[in-house]
């Protein structure tokens, strides 16, 4: 049986007092259960507190993003050893915004993943096609390569570590959900190729998240499909109502 997952995605939101009020939401309306996985990447300032608060809640911490060198003169950056000894385990890579914003490619992406399988972490990878390729019909081979690039050199045994998650960039944040339908067949499709790549088993154990505008009327119609094991959350995990009822619609 795969896990059920759903992931809130703070990005560049919430101070520390903002943060531990909506964890201490969080943690009073959702309860542990071996149903649901909770993850909350809160940003890097706050997720020192946010393991803290979180001990023993069943809710996990994740970070947004992190470096791929072990340490050394990156001004600014976070490593992979700063993220575990503060108890963080799970690292979200490759969120379309990273790669708009910060340039990161896939062959970064593919250096970063090695880097937190060294650190034995969890790794939400993220990936997912821009407008104009769906539009010209280019959006299945736009996440091939994308999953070729930046996740296929892993091994059979390194999947235990990684869940994925399809965001779909031009449904993020614009209150345009890609329809049941539409992620259903993304999903299906990606199965397939990690089952031709690798194999049915390791296809069939991956948890595969939907990420773009999710919100509490629409999850549980996305999550209701066969290959939906969940999904990455953005707007909606900022407020403990909407994200509770998003857990809730597993
Ligand atoms: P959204 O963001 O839910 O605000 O669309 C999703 C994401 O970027 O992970």
């Amino acid at each position: 049986m795969r896990k059920k997952i759903v992931a809130g995605n703070w990005k560049m939101n919430k101070n520390l007092a903002e943060t531990n009020t909506l964890l201490s939401e969080l943690t009073t309306k959702l309860k542990a259960s071996s149903e649901v996985e909770i993850i909350v990447a809160p940003t890097f300032t706050n997720l020192y507190s946010a393991t803290e608060v979180l001990k023993s809640s069943g809710i996990t911490v994740a970070a947004q993003n992190m470096h791929e060198a072990e340490n050394g003169a990156y001004t600014g950056e976070i490593s992979a050893d700063m993220l575990k000894s503060i108890g963080v385990e799970t690292v979200i890579l490759g969120h379309s915004e990273r790669r708009a914003y910060f340039g990161e490619t896939d062959q970064l992406l593919a250096n970063k993943v090695n880097t937190a399988l060294q650190h034995e972490m969890t790794i939400i990878f993220c990936f997912g096609e821009e407008l104009q390729d769906r539009k010209s019909d280019n959006h299945f081979s736009i996440v091939e390569q994308q999953l070729k690039n930046g996740l296929f050199h892993i091994t059979k045994a390194n999947w235990k570590n990684v869940i994925l998650a399809y965001e779909p960039v031009w449904a993020i944040g614009t209150g345009e959900t890609a329809s049941p339908e539409q992620a259903q067949e993304m999903h299906a499709f990606i199965r397939k190729t990690i089952a031709n790549t690798y194999d049915q088993e390791t296809a069939d154990e991956v948890s595969i998240l939907y990420g773009g505008s999710v919100k509490p009327n629409n999850a549980q119609e996305i999550f209701a499909k066969t290959d939906v094991d969940g999904g990455l959350i953005g707007g909606a995990s900022l407020d403990a109502e909407n994200f509770s009822a998003i857990v809730n619609a597993i």
